[in-house]
């Protein structure tokens, strides 16, 4: 389908049709009118299916839509965790490449790196904040991120956190989340371990396999 006939907002088909992008992937299909619904969302897809704008385009088009009007610094609105250092970059290149012509910001941590430019990051605010598990939660533990107004969240490759080890501490960062939130998950394989991560976090899920 094309994205024109997607319900996307000017300012994102401004900036997909810069990135060359006409037509909406099959995954991408499915997944933009169900999260611009705000439904929950589980996608079984391997990289190179477009996964990333499956969930990038609607979570930066609900946030647009939702203009906060409070003054201060911008709290976190959506959380993107990603298991390794170079998918969290990219997801945060697709974030800043879909979202050029809105005004949202993101930023990227992960571990292995000084901390330092991320916390400064985190105090000048930001919209979206895209995350390996473990950074995430050692500078949630030193109280540089407030996840209290977290409103949309995305669980990115979750078979391979799985395999990584890094399941219980995803599990300690969605206790910390807003009970009242919209949840997507992305995995290539849904092994048991999966399935029953899904069940505990996403509620009567649009389930899309590609
Ligand atoms: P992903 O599966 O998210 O890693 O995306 C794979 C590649 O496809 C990336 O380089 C994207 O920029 C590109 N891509 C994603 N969606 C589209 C689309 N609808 N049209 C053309 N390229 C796309």
């Amino acid at each position: 389908m094309l994205f024109e006939n997607l319900d996307i907002i000017d300012p994102i088909q401004r900036a997909l049709k810069e990135q060359g992008y006409t037509k909406a992937t099959p995954i991408q299909e499915k997944s933009i009118p169900t999260l611009l619904n705000k439904k929950d969302f589980v996608g079984c897809a391997q990289t190179g299916t477009g996964k990333t704008a499956a969930f990038a385009i609607p979570v930066l088009q609900n946030l647009y839509n939702e203009k906060r009007v409070k003054k201060g610094p911008k709290p976190i609105r959506a959380l993107i965790l990603a298991p390794t250092r170079e998918l969290a970059i990219q997801i945060g290149e697709s974030f800043t490449a879909y979202g050029k012509y809105t005004d949202l910001k993101n930023i990227v941590i992960f571990g292995g790196v000084s901390q330092r430019p991320q916390t400064n990051a985190l105090k000048a605010g930001v919209d979206i904040l895209v995350a390996t598990p473990g950074r995430m939660l050692d500078l949630f533990n030193q109280k540089y991120i407030d996840l209290r107004n977290v409103e949309y969240f995305v669980l990115d490759e979750a078979d391979r956190m799985l395999d990584m080890g890094m399941i219980h501490d995803v599990k300690r960062i969605i206790a910390q989340l807003p009970k009242v939130r919209q949840n997507m998950l992305f995995s290539a394989t849904m092994p048991p371990a999966i399935l029953k991560l899904v069940n505990s976090i996403v509620k009567n899920p649009e389930k899309v396999e590609v």
